[in-house]
């Protein structure tokens, strides 16, 4: 470099490698510091060098056509261009160059410049298969998402992986390791996808199983397995050797993936690839089974859901029709167990009016006592059945609370007055607030309270009633007692049917049926009914009810008429009684004939009964329910329906007595309905009442 000093100040120390050439001999002429140090060679060294010489042996024919291109067109030479130079210590570089023609010490040469271009291509390259591969895994991401059935997943990985990786075959398996093999769940070809499941082989053909669940894939060569269909069958169709990469997911080792191919042909590239794909399906086909046997499970669930509804729906409809077996059976036998004790009753009841005071009238009471205790029982057990049933039919209507206390106490108070028991009770008998209630069921239920605090009372005790607003809307009325009181241990008890908390083993009578039942009641009638008791102090039963502001104007509720003193005893008539049990019929006999002057005609059918009614135009007929041919009620609608008979009062006798059937029967136009076992007194009652004038009602 001859011409100017700056020149060859910029050519010395220019970082870049740059050197001249004679175009003809090809011999370096001048090197600058750089290439020295990129290259390797001395300066002495180059210029003893061509520039042929840091060319690789590959790249010397393209070399020579440049350079006769290049001497045939003699013109100065400027051109740029690729290619790889070779260092002293043999490594390969790419090199970028730029040569211009130039003189040189009187020579045509040529200046280069020359960039070394291997890193960045190098780094070029490996970006761009990064985010290619970045961008493949990434839609195989979002197919595995998309994707719900392992099949499907399997499918979309394979399909991407195989673009990814381009090797000729893929399969994706699952691993039952129990079975000790493997399923197919779905493999890819060059050309084509082949869709499990259900292809089963030995797990064998996946190598070590143990080394695969480390994570370390395993490399195959297909004639070292053992023999077997399935290795026939993969050496067939030109698999040498296939690499199997495990799918772990938690930690668990669920299949793998195999790559069939030639010897040796995966790249520590494509094995990178092959893992991460592999770890990632494994994760979603480890969703996609959970998910799968969540979704079993929930359709399991339901079918057993639905197994057990039926199997309840059945089982309660069994229950029901037991329950209505059991409330059937009880309410017949309780009509069964009536009808006798109609007999024991009534004949008991006939006697004690004749036999005066002694030993049999003593024999006659016991009887007496003994029936209604019966009676007691039977009507207890009926009612109690038919609440469980839901079967009890109750009315509900404004109940004035100081009427039906005082119908309560006119009926209590003998049994009070044999003890020297006393009520405190005048505010509350004059209390004209009223209760939504049953009125015949609250007093039953009244006098259930009463009748204990009597009962469990002692001599010469008081009883105080009274009432007062429990909360908004509500009144509570107690029966408080001077009793022993009921120790805490034993109150829960008191409403259970049958237990007498030991009262039994004491004199005083009971069934032990009585609150349960009331308990039962009030809380059909929508109330609540419970106890606060001090022991030695006494007991205080309380019963709350809805209170009610605007009574209806009712009638026919009222006060009970006392019939036991009124007889039919001066009357004459005819009276005809149709009834199928002959005590029944052997007793209003009696009945009639010792305290009435009236005719009695009988007829054990309902139809003859209509026609001794036509011939004898009887003055009142009386009829049973449950007739042989007919029912009671049906011969009360034919006696209304026909003009000849259409004013002789009926009376219904029955063993029912259901207030429901009651109140219908009444209605249909019955004159009265009495209950079996009949009250003589009451019968007798009845009778007058329904042979009186018009009017004297
Ligand atoms: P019963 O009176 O027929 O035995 P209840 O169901 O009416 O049946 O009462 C159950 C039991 O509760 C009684 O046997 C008695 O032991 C107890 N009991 C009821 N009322 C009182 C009361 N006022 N004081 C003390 N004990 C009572």
């Amino acid at each position: 470099m001859s011409d100017g000093g700056g020149f060859r100040l910029l050519f010395e120390n220019n970082p870049v490698p740059m050197w001249v050439y004679d175009v003809a001999t090809l011999a370096f002429l001048e090197v600058n510091v750089a290439a020295v140090a990129h290259y390797g060679y001395s300066r002495e060294e180059f210029l003893r060098m061509r520039i042929t010489d840091i060319r690789p042996p590959d790249e010397l024919e393209r070399m020579n056509e440049a350079v006769a291109a290049q001497s045939a067109d003699g013109a100065v030479l400027r051109r740029r261009g690729f290619w790889k130079h070779r260092l002293k210590d043999g490594r390969i570089r790419e090199m970028e160059t730029a040569s211009h023609g130039l003189e040189f010490a009187g020579r045509r040469a040529a200046l280069v410049v020359a960039i070394d271009m291997t890193e960045l291509r190098d780094t070029q390259a490996s970006l761009k298969k990064s985010s290619e591969r970045l961008q493949m895994l990434h839609e195989i991401d979002r197919a595995l998402i998309a994707a719900e059935a392992p099949v499907a997943i399997a499918e979309a990985a394979l399909k991407r992986l195989r673009d990814l990786l381009d090797v000729p075959r893929a399969i994706v398996n699952l691993f039952d390791l129990e079975a000790g093999e493997a399923e197919w769940l779905a493999a890819i070809g060059r050309r084509r996808l082949h869709l499990g499941p259900g292809v089963r082989f030995p797990l064998t053909l996946m190598g070590d199983v143990s080394a695969l669940a480390r994570g370390e894939l395993q490399v195959i060569e297909t004639a070292a397995l053992p023999r077997s269909e399935a290795a026939d069958a993969l050496l067939a169709s030109g698999v040498e050797t296939y690499m199997v990469v495990p799918m772990i997911a938690h930690g668990e080792l669920i299949g793998a993936v195999s790559f069939g191919g030639a010897p040796s042909a995966f790249s520590e590239e494509q094995v990178d690839i092959a893992r991460e794909v592999a770890a990632q399906m494994a994760i979603a086909l480890a969703q996609a089974r959970l998910t799968e046997r969540v979704k079993r499970q929930a359709e399991e669930l339901e079918q057993r859901v639905e197994t057990r509804t039926q199997e309840l729906r059945a089982a309660n409809a069994e229950a029901d029709r037991a329950n209505r077996a059991k409330s059937d059976f009880l309410s017949r036998m309780s009509h069964e167990l009536r009808t006798p004790l109609n007999a024991i009753l009534g004949f008991g009841q006939l006697l004690e009016r004749r036999v005066a005071e002694g030993r049999d009238r003593e024999s006659v009471d016991q009887i007496l006592k003994g029936g209604r205790h019966l009676l007691t029982l039977i009507n207890e057990i009926l009612d109690i059945s038919r609440i469980e049933a839901g079967r009890l039919s109750l009315s509900s209507e404004p109940v004035q609370v100081g009427d039906a206390l005082k119908r309560v106490l006119d009926l209590a108070r003998p049994l009070a007055g044999d003890r020297h028991i006393a009520f405190v009770a005048d505010d509350v008998l004059r209390d004209e607030r009223y209760v939504l209630a049953d009125s015949q069921r609250l007093q039953q239920v009244l006098l259930n309270l009463v009748s204990n605090a009597i009962k469990y009372n002692r001599d010469g005790g008081r009883i105080t009633l009274a009432c007062e607003v429990a909360r908004e809307g509500w009144l509570r009325i107690t029966v408080r007692d001077m009793g022993a009181g009921i120790a805490p241990a034993l109150q829960r008890r008191l409403f259970t049917p049958f237990d007498r908390l030991g009262a039994e083993s004491a004199t005083v009578e009971g069934t032990g049926l009585g609150l349960a039942l009331s308990k039962g009641l009030v809380e059909a009638m929508g109330g609540r009914i419970g106890v606060e008791s001090t022991e030695g102090e006494g007991s205080a039963f309380w019963v709350e009810l809805a209170q009610t502001a605007s009574p209806d104007q009712r009638s026919g509720l009222g006060p009970r008429r006392d019939v036991a003193g009124v007889e039919a005893g001066g009357r004459q008539g005819t009276v005809l009684y149709i009834e199928d049990n002959a005590s029944n019929l052997r007793l209003v006999e009696r009945v009639l004939g010792e305290h009435t002057r009236m005719r009695l005609i009988t007829a054990m059918q309902g139809r003859l009964g209509l026609a001794l009614a036509h011939e004898h135009r009887p003055d009142l007929i009386l009829a049973d329910l449950h007739l042989p041919d007919m029912s009671g009620e049906e011969v009360l609608r034919a006696v209304l329906d026909d003009r000849a008979l259409r004013a002789t009062p009926v009376i219904i006798l029955s063993a029912d007595a259901t207030p429901g059937q009651i109140k219908r029967l009444l209605a249909a136009g019955a004159r009265a309905y009495l209950t079996k076992p009949l009250d003589v007194g009451q019968l007798l009652g009845e009778i007058e009442a329904a042979l009186a004038p018009q009017g004297t009602t």
